[in-house]
């Protein structure tokens, strides 16, 4: 029997996940059912793509930096990337203001559903306020301290610190352009086999994908609040989301005009990666396929796709940041306060930094959205109202975040010269090899 594309699988398990998630809440005991016997599946499918993050990042890095053989190469792709990535968040963060003034969504919250949300979900922001806490202690340049580990193997551990194993890589890579060729031939030789493995292991995760999203949105939807809150944030969720739409068209023309490649083609590649962002809300857990599929789908050269995709996935979040510029607007309009044109232009430099500082996990864009709203004095409380619907929010902005990595990467590539033509004609063939 001919199998269906991957894609539609996933988007197969999607739909039936939800309708589950939906029938079982009206049995007596179904809730408990897909608690117990369905979200560990979802779980145990998010580890181990998460699982392979790390190793992921070592040995695509090392393999990618060691294969520009020079370094000026390097700064030039280096300070492309950093460039492009910063040039579409402040675009991101842009729309996201424009429609948010446009929308005004926050106008139509009445006092009433104001107290009561603050009332209802005030304590369950406690924890993202903590956390921002934690962070707001330290000085200016934290940041940079944080990006310089004292010791690679506890970096390793966590998959919150993406960021200083792409240091070490990008460090270790240097070195070994370095060292004279026949004497580092064996330790590129070594990582650039065990990256083809760790690709491999992508491909037979991803087998098991419709199933892993079919547990993930069953748990979902049986654990989400009631439909009565997204009525009263529905037109701040529609902002949102048409802002989100707005950016995957952007991304879409900026490929066109730069590469001539056509958005059935980039849409086509990219959509499992999508799929699985949307399931996962997490940029990290998505990072081996996003990698997989540009690569073998979307013609991008291995040596930059693994440098671009693992700093994409930690510092370039478009989605992360239009949702902070329109949650901010949204709050303060809800509180009944009128920013000025100033604050709004802090609030794109914020926004954007505090992408930047967003780890790749669920709900971090919240944690670093009181940051956003701490500077332009916006009460915190707010984190409230939106915290009803910011789970299927994170969701579709993870989606931007994953396609806006995969298209500067093709910006990227076709800036240097090493965007080819695709070397995988569809998934199902991979499948053929694997199986
Ligand atoms: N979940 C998002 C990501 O992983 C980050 C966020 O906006 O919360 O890309």
């Amino acid at each position: 029997m001919k199998k269906l594309a991957l894609h539609w699988r996933i988007l197969l398990g999607m739909v039936l996940g939800v309708i589950v998630g939906i029938l079982m809440t009206n049995v007596d005991g179904g809730r408990e059912f897909i608690q117990d016997w369905i979200k560990p599946f979802g779980k145990i499918f998010i580890n181990s793509l998460k699982l392979i993050a790390i190793p992921l990042i070592l040995a695509a890095l090392i393999t990618g930096v060691a294969d520009l053989k020079d370094i000026s190469k390097l700064s030039k792709m280096g300070g492309r990337t950093i460039t492009i990535y910063i040039i579409t968040t402040v675009v991101a963060v842009s729309i996201g203001l424009i429609l948010v003034n446009i929308v005004n969504p926050g106008k139509s919250i009445t006092e009433t559903t104001r107290t009561e949300m603050v009332k209802n979900y005030g304590e369950n922001t406690t924890k993202y306020k903590k956390e921002a806490e934690n962070q707001k202690e330290s000085g200016p340049l934290q940041a940079l301290v944080d990006l310089v580990p004292q010791n690679i193997f506890l970096s390793a551990t966590s998959n919150r610190n993406m960021l200083q194993v792409i240091f070490f890589a990008v460090f270790f890579g240097v070195g070994l352009i370095l060292i004279p060729e026949e004497k580092g031939k064996v330790v590129k030789d070594f990582f650039s086999g065990f990256n083809d493995v760790i690709l491999k292991m992508v491909d037979l995760i991803m087998l098991a994908a419709p199933y892993g999203v079919f547990a993930l949105l069953a748990a979902l939807v049986v654990e989400s609040p009631s439909l009565d809150l997204f009525k009263a944030l529905g037109w701040y969720a529609i902002t949102v989301v048409f802002g989100l739409l707005v950016m995957i068209v952007f991304y879409n023309i900026l490929i066109f005009i730069f590469t001539k490649k056509k958005p059935k083609f980039f849409m086509n590649g990219i959509s499992p990666a999508q799929l699985l962002a949307f399931s996962t809300s997490s940029s990290a857990a998505t990072l081996p396929v996003t990698m997989e599929r540009v690569t073998e789908h979307l013609g991008v050269e291995e040596e930059v796709a693994s440098f671009v995709l693992p700093i994409g996935a930690t510092i370039n979040m478009d989605g992360t940041s239009l949702y902070q510029a329109v949650a901010a607007v949204f709050i303060a309009q809800a509180f009944g306060m009128d920013l000025t044109f100033g604050t709004q232009l802090g609030i794109i430099a914020t926004a954007t930094m505090a992408s930047i500082g967003s780890a790749a996990v669920p709900g971090a864009g919240m944690v670093m959205l009181v940051g956003v709203l701490g500077y332009a004095g916006i009460p915190e409380a707010g984190l409230a109202l939106i915290f009803a619907v910011d789970r299927p929010l994170d969701m579709c902005r993870t989606v931007v975040n994953v396609t806006g990595d995969a298209a500067v990467s093709m910006l990227v590539a076709k800036s240097v010269g090493k965007l080819g033509e695709p070397n995988v004609k569809n998934w199902d063939d991979n499948y053929k090899e694997s199986n």
